[in-house]
């Protein structure tokens, strides 16, 4: 059932024990609006458990609370709310079992979103930790710096660091508010840039694989399980490609087991979330991604073909 930030805020109010989840293969918005909705719950006197089934990005070790968050637990929890945040229910991997029976909050600006939990609020917002915010601003309540530097980086992650489109006056006036409550930008974007060497050299052999098509509209990069198992996080590397002139469409596939790909699309404009989600995937107009059960050569080519065509459709 879709509700209103009313009704949402209302819920966490009303909740004592709270489960809070994000999608697997996490980034910062999805960890830092769980920190950040769980900092806040916390310093409301409630008992808050966070589960992403995932490894986390070590550039987000810096975040309060980032220890916390655990995998799984063989702990009972008797939770009277499981929020789920920037995805559905269908990415969370296996704290599904975890909160089966409980009753679920689902906060999500993915477009893409099923709608199957118990409560929806879902928003066409820059990030879920914007939701987040609006969120606690509209309880008016005192954001500490546990909450606020967890927020301001899902909002500087899912924005690009407020310069992709989704970047809204009221993006940059969360962000202000953040700020305001003692967030350095700098310490943020500084711990989000560092990267081990051996990504650096990962890129280096990403960019060896590019393929260009439909005549200079899609870029392409393919990374083979054995390259991809070498990278610690690809975060980042479709934006090494999708600045090349003339692209419209950008595309990395990397092999994430010898049968299993993990594709993420980019574009300036076209609707790639169809695309994704035609593959089982989903995501936004410019942002999408998908699983691909096959080995990188064919998952290659049948995305590929796709995009040609769509982009041919579109002229
Ligand atoms: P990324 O390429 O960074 O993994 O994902 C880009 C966007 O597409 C993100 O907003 C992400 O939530 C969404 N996305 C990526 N993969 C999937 C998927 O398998 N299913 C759905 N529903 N969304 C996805
Ligand atoms: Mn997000």
């Amino acid at each position: 059932m879709k509700i209103s930030l009313d009704e949402t805020a209302g819920l966490l109010e009303k909740a004592q024990k709270i489960i809070i989840t994000a999608h697997i293969n996490p980034d910062g918005d999805a960890v830092g609006s769980s920190l950040g909705l769980g900092a806040f719950l916390m310093s409301k006197g409630k008992e808050v458990r966070i589960y992403i089934d995932d490894k986390l990005p070590r550039n987000l070790s810096f975040l309060p609370g980032y220890d916390l968050i655990k995998r799984l637990d063989d702990e009972r929890f008797d939770a009277d709310l499981a929020v789920i945040l920037d995805t559905d229910m269908g990415r969370i991997g296996a704290v599904s079992d975890l909160i089966i029976g409980k009753k679920t909050l689902n906060i999500d600006h993915h477009i893409s979103n099923d709608g199957k939990a118990d409560y929806v609020y879902i928003e066409k917002r820059a990030a879920t930790a914007e939701m987040v915010f609006e969120i606690i601003d509209y309880v008016k309540a005192k954001i500490p710096l546990s909450v606020a530097l967890p927020l301001y980086t899902g909002l500087a992650t899912d924005t690009g660091f407020f310069k992709f489109s989704n970047t809204r006056s009221y993006t940059m006036m969360a962000a202000a508010r953040l700020i305001d409550c003692g967030v350095k930008p700098n310490e943020v974007s500084e711990a989000l840039e560092q990267k081990p060497l051996s990504v650096v050299e990962g890129e280096i052999e990403a960019l060896k694989t590019l393929t260009m098509a439909a005549n200079g509209r899609i870029a392409g990069i393919f990374l083979d399980y054995e390259l991809s198992s070498k990278i610690e996080s690809t975060e980042g590397f479709i934006d090494l490609i999708r600045v090349i002139e003339g692209v419209d469409v950008a595309v990395m596939i990397k092999g994430i087991s010898p049968n299993v790909c993990r594709a993420s699309i980019r574009s300036k404009g076209f609707d790639v979330s169809k695309i994704a989600m035609k593959f089982g995937g989903g995501g936004h107009i410019r942002a999408a991604g998908c699983t691909l059960n096959m080995p990188l050569e064919e998952a290659k080519k049948m995305l590929l073909d796709s995009l040609v065509s769509a982009l041919e459709e579109n002229k």
